[in-house]
């Protein structure tokens, strides 16, 4: 099997598993895109529907955009672009990931970022909250250069709001991506909650920082087994 073949079942897999989590709309609508190691060209579903991915609905693509294997639907062709810039903005990125999922896509509906009211935001690399981009049609210029904005202003990121549209997600590899989607849903899911309760209240600046060192710790410690 190529390193490309390996890819391709990742995404497949991937969006197989996405399907089953319960964070998709129910079209199921999304697409996963990761970057070839060592490359400047990315693998990107070709379907909008996750629950309809295959190995060969898969197309390569360069940082410009262009294809360069497989095919693409019309649909899928207009979100090339948003994924496109993620490799650009961020070198270290391995892989993308676009969903709705709703409870997170509604605070971009309202155009709010989720703030860093549950502490898995901040264990996940989300020590900002989750920023929105502001709106433009998808995959179009200015919804480009809003995402590049966002992603040029925030360090520690591992994903963002489109407003009006949905949620993106990146990391060193899929499951990065994936994880930081769940995490992102999850979050937004339960800020929701709370502010039915009296409204979220977020962990103090001073406290991030706190989780931050606490984790760092306990992974220099490593794994010990007593006696
Ligand atoms: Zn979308």
């Amino acid at each position: 099997m190529t390193v490309t073949d390996d890819l391709k079942q990742q995404i497949v897999d991937a969006a197989a598993r996405l399907v089953g989590s319960g964070i998709l709309t129910k079209s199921n609508h999304g697409n996963i895109s990761v970057r070839v190691p060592g490359s400047d060209t990315f693998l990107l579903t070709s379907v909008s529907n996750l629950g309809q991915i295959t190995l060969d609905g898969i197309g390569l693509f360069d940082l410009d955009n262009n294809l360069l294997g497989g095919s693409v639907m019309p649909v899928s062709a207009e979100i090339i672009p948003m994924h496109g810039i993620v490799y650009k903005t961020r070198p270290q990125a391995g892989s993308v990931l676009h969903t709705h999922s709703p409870f997170a896509t509604a605070f971009a509906v309202a155009s709010k970022a989720i703030p860093v009211a549950y502490e898995p935001l901040v264990r996940f690399g989300f020590h900002s909250g989750v920023p929105v981009a502001d709106y433009g049609p998808r995959g179009s210029q200015e919804s480009v250069e809003n995402i590049k904005k966002v992603l040029d202003g925030v360090d520690q990121l591992r994903g963002l709001l489109l407003e009006n549209h949905g949620v993106l997600t990146f990391g060193h590899d899929l499951g990065e991506a994936v994880q930081a989607n769940l995490v992102m849903e999850e979050s937004a899911e339960i800020i929701m909650y709370a502010n039915n309760l009296g409204g979220a209240k977020e962990v103090p600046a001073h406290m991030r920082v706190a989780v931050q060192q606490r984790m760092e710790e306990f992974a220099a410690k490593g794994t010990q087994v007593k006696g």
